[in-house]
């Protein structure tokens, strides 16, 4: 449990003040004892380690709001939540998980962002609580990414399979498509084990900020915008960049993350009472106005709980270049598209007693927590 890759909410550091935990990025290491779902991890890209190894979600748990195409999996985040801090212990463990449209057309509307969570009791038909004995479980069952038939494309709850060969499984026609495409049609009804990712895979590390401090300002911001004379005549001259100079919470964004440019998402531990860390100004206000909506499944307010980084975005195009479009490396291809995704942050707010998520004794669904992206600037 105690594991440092985990976003377990801090012990009491409380002289610490409130301290954010940071998520960098670390290479994907393929041994189960890490990555699968026994290893409850922190990751990005790749396929989804479901926790609830018999209740993936559906195709229609993954769709977009505006072009109703389904969503990719980008991202997950292993954070069990305190029975002393929530009131119950159906959260021992939680993992919330980011999928995002890659639809370019979206990325200007709403609703292309989604956030689900699910969780489950100490007491579970899945795993031991021991930790050790999860990760000898995960050797002995391998990838294991469920224990029901998935898509071989996005890894969600699997209702059709290839009727030719019998063996490839598929949430729906639009994913067998892609199969086919980019190579079954070759080879059915022979045996192909290839699955398929759209973003590349990656851990994420998870260790606390430092405290904001003047020392570790870069030189060259603090020349950037401390002198405002300098400021001003800069902006003279070059008008196109003047919004950006001006936007005083992207100042600060830039400044707050100088300090570990490498960060792909900040996490605020439950009870430290942190506050986003805004890209911009603008949509900034625009969201203001609009109160961030109680929980749907229990009334209780949501609160901020993480946010997703642009930096993000750079690591995985930069690893994208070392490999292209149904490439195959080991058994899996990669299915990016180039630069179709964009965002200056998505900050997601969840239900801030994690609410119970049992339908009845066996199965449980995924609530959807709420989400607001900060779009990129359109230079
Ligand atoms: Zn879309
Ligand atoms: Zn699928
Ligand atoms: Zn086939
Ligand atoms: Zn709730």
């Amino acid at each position: 449990m105690a594991e440092s890759s985990h976003c377990s909410p801090s012990s009491s550091d409380s002289e610490q003040g409130s301290s954010c935990l940071l998520g960098l990025l670390k290479p994907f290491n393929e041994d189960p004892r890490v990555s699968s779902r026994f290893a409850f991890p922190c990751k990005v890209g790749g396929r989804p380690a479901w926790l609830e190894a018999k209740n993936v979600p559906k195709r229609s748990d993954v769709l977009c709001g505006t072009c109703s195409q389904r969503l990719e999996f980008l991202l997950q985040i292993y954070a069990p939540l305190d029975s002393e801090i929530i009131g119950h212990d159906e959260a021992f463990h939680r993992m919330l998980y980011v999928f995002y449209c890659v639809n370019p057309a979206c990325t200007k509307e709403k609703e292309y962002c989604s956030v689900l969570r699910s969780q489950l009791s100490a007491e579970n038909p899945f795993y031991s609580i021991d930790f050790e004995s999860n990760l000898l479980l995960g050797l002995q069952k391998g990838c294991g990414e469920a224990e029901i038939n998935v898509c071989v494309v996005c890894c969600q709850a699997a209702s059709s399979f290839c009727g030719k060969c019998r063996r490839r499984y598929y949430c729906s026609r639009e994913c067998q498509v892609v199969d086919w495409r980019l190579g079954h049609r070759d080879i059915c009804p022979s045996t192909d084990n290839c699955i398929y990712y759209y973003f590349p895979p990656f851990l994420l590390d998870i260790s606390e900020e430092e405290p904001e401090s003047v020392s570790h300002q870069s030189p060259s911001i603090e020349k950037t915008f401390s002198d405002d004379e300098e400021l001003e005549d800069i902006e003279k001259e070059t008008t196109s960049t003047t919004t950006v100079t001006r936007d005083k919470i992207f100042e600060r964004f830039q400044l707050r993350t100088s300090q570990e440019p490498n960060q792909v998402l900040r996490y605020a531990p439950r009870g430290e009472c942190l506050e986003p860390l805004w890209f911009r100004e603008e949509k900034r206000i625009l969201d203001e106005s609009s109160e961030v909506p109680p929980c749907p499944y229990c009334g209780e307010p949501r609160v901020f709980e993480f946010q997703v980084m642009p930096q993000l975005l750079y690591f995985l195009e930069e690893k994208v270049k070392q490999s292209s479009c149904g490439e195959r490396t080991n058994d899996v291809k990669l299915r990016y598209m180039k630069n179709s995704i964009e965002f200056g942050t998505i900050v997601v707010y969840t239900c801030r007693k994690s609410c119970s998520l049992k339908k009845d004794e066996h199965f449980s669904f995924y609530a959807k927590e709420f989400v607001r992206v900060q779009d990129a600037f359109s230079y």
